[in-house]
This record gives structure tokens, sequence and C-alpha cells, in this order.
């Protein structure tokens, strides 16, 4: 056995741990990096973020060639080549992980492969299996300070394993053909983009959901009309759905999936066929593991790491960030928390970090956006004063119009107690053609606090779709412009 010593050891390397890394070995700190996959980047790049992202792109494409016979273009799609579809996919994840190791080599950041432990209690200590790092192999580290960011795994449906044409994400990213059918069960951000994605591709796509809307959790009026723009793109969408079993032991390919729905006065009991079934009803932190309780870490009832705003575990030298924690399960909330502990550790006097304004992006098409609060949510603080909701009505846009998207903008506007007099913008939530990237200005907004007066000022291009924003905030402030 062989000892080291380093200021911060990380167990995990997707985006919480090799944000922490990069920033700590920006900082001048020595960083250990333990993955226990040969590559680095966690869910997001490997089966995550950058692989899904790659398939939609593609699957956008073919919707616009489907598209394009509304503007007098006769196109067709001749031919779907999955293994190229792959390629390109597992191009762009390579191009990624390629680039993270040398940007994490460029910071000195030593990665070391293996499978991590905290062996004991209140010493921060880490136990890896054969580990192999420049200048020998050796089994334990010491370090002053240790992050966990052990992510998370897709959730199984209750009573089911992943086996068969049941399949989770990971496995719905790498099929080897594409499906002529497939039931997706949940309603969140991964059911959705696949549920897109798929039909663009041709596939019978059926959506079972719990309640009337996709992403029942978000602002009302934008999801519903994510909702209704799934639908008129193809995808059935069954509402208030309860699945009831999956029987996969019929002699051809695929499986029954059976359900009952809360409109049916009785319980009866439907039935579809199809090739897969994509369980996406959510995921599970990797927080199961001995080590996280003998080593004092707290859970909540989820399983889920309690951490105070800069990530702290309340053990000494002891943080946790990413899936793990309670909040947004993004890469690019992981990133700040990995800036945010990295900075603590050094000494620094970092800000927490602010779930309120997090961004939450849906890659549909056309996507969702949204950030901060909703009405209700504002209505319900107790330092907010007159809330109201704008919405504007995107079909007064140019570009909206051209685009043939479904849309939808609503402002959420009040003022903080400790400002009465001055409205500022508290929430944005959109539905338009590359609103992930729209969002960006109005998480800027809305996380400033920025009076609705000042930022209704701001001028946008025309015609752009950005304009519709513009458009929306000169109404929430009371000067419409090219609206009612
Ligand atoms: P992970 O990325 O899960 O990484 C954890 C790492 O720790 C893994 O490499 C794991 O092998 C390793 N590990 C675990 N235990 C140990 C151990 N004991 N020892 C050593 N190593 C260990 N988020 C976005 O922001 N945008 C998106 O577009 C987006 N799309 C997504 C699409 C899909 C299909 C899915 C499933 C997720 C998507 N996400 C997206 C979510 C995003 O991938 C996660 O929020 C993010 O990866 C979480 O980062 P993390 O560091 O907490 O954990």
């Amino acid at each position: 056995m062989q000892n080291t010593h380093v200021d911060v050891a990380i167990i995990g390397g997707g985006p919480g741990g090799y944000a922490t890394a990069l920033r700590a070995g920006e900082l001048g700190l020595s960083v250990a990096l333990i993955n226990r996959e040969d590559r680095l980047g966690g869910t997001c790049l490997n089966r995550g973020c950058i692989p899904s992202k790659a398939l939609i792109t593609a699957t956008r494409a073919i919707h616009n060639v489907r598209d394009a016979k509304r503007m007098g273009i006769d196109a067709s799609i001749q031919n779907i080549d999955v293994a190229k579809l792959a390629d390109f996919k597992n191009h762009a994840v390579k191009a990624m992980t390629d680039g993270l190791a040398s940007l994490l080599a460029a910071r000195k950041v030593t990665v070391i492969k293996g499978e991590a432990s905290i062996v004991e209690n209140h010493h921060v200590r880490v136990q890896i299996d054969q580990m192999q790092i420049e200048g020998g192999a050796f089994d334990e580290i010491t370090a002053d300070n240790i992050v966990v960011a052990t992510g998370s795994r897709p959730r199984p449906l209750p009573g089911h394993r992943f086996e068969g044409p049941l399949i989770d994400s990971t496995q719905a990213l790498d099929l080897p053909t594409l499906p002529k059918s497939a039931v997706i069960v949940g309603a969140g951000a991964v059911a959705v983009e696949f549920a897109s994605m798929w039909n663009a591709a041709g596939v019978d796509v059926t959506l079972l959901i719990r309640h009337e809307r996709v992403l029942s959790h978000m602002h009302r009026r934008t999801s519903m009309a994510l909702t209704r723009a799934l639908a008129k793109n193809g995808v059935h969408i069954i509402t208030h759905s309860h699945l009831t079993d999956i029987d996969d032991s019929a002699n051809s390919a695929g499986a029954t999936v059976r359900y009952s729905s809360d409109k049916d006065k009785d319980a009866t009991e439907h039935q579809i066929q199809a090739d897969v079934v994509l369980a996406a009803i959510g995921r599970d932190p990797n927080t199961d593991a001995d080590w996280f309780t003998s080593s004092g870490i707290e859970l909540d009832e989820h399983g889920l790491v309690k951490t105070d705003d800069f990530g702290r575990t309340g053990q000494p030298g002891l943080w946790a960030l990413g899936d793990i924690t309670p909040g947004p399960a993004l890469a690019y909330r992981a990133f700040e928390q990995g800036i945010v502990i990295a900075e603590s550790i050094a000494g620094r006097d970092p800000k927490p970090v602010d779930d309120t304004t997090v961004p939450e992006v849906v890659f549909s098409t056309p996507e969702f956006a949204s950030v901060g609060l909703t009405l209700e949510q504002a209505k319900a603080a107790t330092d907010i004063l007159e809330p109201q909701e704008t919405a504007y009505p995107m079909m007064g846009n140019a570009r909206m119009l051209m685009s043939g998207e479904a849309g939808s903008m609503s402002i959420v506007s009040g003022a903080y107690g400790d400002k009465p007099d001055t409205p500022v913008v508290l929430g944005v939530h959109m539905l338009a053609p590359d609103a992930g990237d729209l969002i960006a200005e109005a998480e800027q907004l809305v996380g400033n606090r920025v009076a609705l007066s000042d930022a209704a000022r701001l001028i946008h291009p025309h015609p752009t779709f950005s304009e519709a924003f513009g458009e929306a905030l000169l109404k929430a402030d009371g000067r419409p412009l090219h609206t009612r």
C-alpha cells in the first residue's frame, strides 16, 4: 500500500466532480479526481446531455425536412442510417470527453480510475481499487477535503427490472435499430425529449403520463402548450394514466403495456403493443454504499445528501454536490456547485448557489425553458408585493409565424418588500424554437433582480425569436408595442 496526500480528493468524474476539480486546480490546489469509469464526464457526457442532444440535432433535421413541404419544398427522408447516426453521436461524446481529459491535465488534476469509498469516519481518506497513477500504484489517498459527486442512475418501474424490451434512457441512446413503436412512461425532461426525437424519426410514440400535461411541476400555461405541441406533432399522449403491467412473454419481440386511466369511470384496463418501453420516471442517487452513512453523511428521505448552500455536509472537510443533492438534477447547476465548493475550500468567499435562478430547459421540438417563479409561487412568497403574470401572444412574432412551431411566453413580475415601488422580473416561462438559448437573457434579469422598466428598455433585434421576449417585457411594463 502506498499513500499520497492531496488538498482535495473528489469521488466521481461527472459534471459535479470535474467542475470542482477544474476550479480547484485553477486555484492552485492539489487535486485527485477518482472515477470508476474509463471515460470522464459521468452521465452528462456519456449517457445524458451530450449523446441525447446529438440525436436531437439529427432528428430535428428530419423534422425540418418533413416540415419543408409547408414552404413549397418537396423533400423526403429516404433512409436513416442508424449506424452512421450512432457514429455522429459517439463522435460528439468522444470529442467532449477527450477535451475534458486534456483540460483536467492542463489544470494538473490527477485523474485516477477506480472505485472510491471513504474508509474512516471523519478522516478524509479514500480507498481505491486497482489504482495506477504516475509514480506507482497505491490504494489510499488522504485529503484535507473530500468531495462526493457520485451522481445518479435511472429509476426502475416498481416491480420491474430493465430487461428485454423494457429499457432505460442509457439503453435508449444506444439502440441498434430504431423501434417502429415505443411506449414512454414518464412526463419529465428525459421522457419528453425521447418522445419528441423518436416521433421526429418516425417512431410511433405513446407517452403515458400521470397528470393532464407533461412537466406537470412546471409553469402550467407553458407545459400545457408543450403537451399540445407534442400531440400535434404526432405523439399519442395518454393523460391521467397508471401503468398496470408490462408483459413481454409473447413470442413476438416487444411488449404489451397495460394501463388504466383516471378518466374511465370503471377501472377499465387498456393495452398497447410496442417494440420498446422506455421507463423515464426519474433517477435514483448513488448514495446507497455503506460508506455514506458510516462516514457520517446525512441523507434525506429520498436518499439525497443534506448540505448547506455551499455544499458542506456537516462533517468537517466533507462536501457533496450534483445529482446526489436535493434540487434540480442538471449538469449546469452541478458546475456552479463545483465552483462554489472549490472556492470555499480555497478560502475564497463565493456566493452560495441559488437554486431559484437555475433555468430548466427541455430540448423538445419546440423547446421548453423556464426560470424563476410562477405566479402561484410568487403569490405564496411573503416578501413579494402585487405579483402578476403577463402572457404574450407568440404568433405576433414574425419568426414564430414562419417557424410553424407552437409557442408560449409568460412573464411573472412583482416587487420585493424592500423595494416596493420597483417591480422586477420574477420569472419567465417560454416555449419556442431555441428557448434554451433565449432563457439565458431571462436568467440574467431574474438572477440580478433587474427592474421591469429597465428590462423593457432593452432593444432586441428584429425579426428574431428574442424579440418576442422584448415585446413581452414591454407588455408586462404596461407599454405593449406590437400587441394589445
Ligand atoms: P454523474 O454525471 O452521474 O457522474 C457521477 C460519476 O461518478 C460517474 O462517472 C460515476 O461512474 C462516478 N462514480 C459513482 N460512484 C463512484 C465511486 N464510488 N467511485 C468512483 N466513481 C464513482 N443535464 C443538463 O444540464 N442538460 C441536459 O441536456 C441533460 N440531459 C440529460 C439527458 C439524459 C438522458 C439524462 C439521463 C440526464 C441529462 N441531464 C442533463 C442531467 C445530467 O446528466 C446530470 O444532472 C449530471 O450528469 C449530474 O452530474 P453528477 O456529477 O452529479 O453525476
